[in-house]
């Protein structure tokens, strides 16, 4: 792809708000109990599925995340690392489609600053860093 534009828009929380499970990784884990005071272990007992292969944040009913308030993110400082990443994951910014499909519920796609692939491909690879078993699984993305 060519370069890419991107800016997050103040006071939106679309991507928060899209279906789909929030991964952690054991960082993100400690760094979100440490924002809210809790101890890691209490944090994951409340608010952690954990599997054999990966850790992600229980979903309140009818909501995709417990963090997400009216305000925004109650946990933004320390959020996951695919909150923080996103729109920069390998599946969006390796497949033009993808991107283009993100950019219809996400308004920062498209315009700002243009952001050349390497920088966000570079961006990317936190994702496959974070979540192994999940870009293992799915082979490119
Ligand atoms: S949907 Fe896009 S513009 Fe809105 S908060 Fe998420 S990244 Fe930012």
């Amino acid at each position: 792809m060519d370069g890419l534009r991107f800016a997050c828009q103040p006071g939106c929380t679309a991507c928060c708000r899209q279906p789909g499970c929030v991964y952690l990784t054991e960082e993100d884990l400690r760094r979100a109990a440490a924002h809210l005071g809790m101890t890691a272990a209490g944090f994951e007992s409340r608010y952690v599925y954990r599997t054999r292969h990966l850790l992600r944040l229980r979903k309140p009913p009818r909501l995709q995340c417990p963090f997400l308030e009216e305000e925004g993110c109650r946990i933004h400082p320390d959020k996951p690392t695919q909150c923080r990443v996103f729109p920069f994951w390998p599946e969006l910014v390796e497949r033009r489609a993808c991107w283009r499909a993100a950019a219809k519920f996400c308004p920062g796609i498209g315009i700002g600053p243009p952001i050349e692939i390497g920088s966000a491909l570079e961006a990317s690879v936190e994702m496959r860093v974070a979540y192994p078993t999940t870009y293992a699984k799915h082979g490119k993305a």
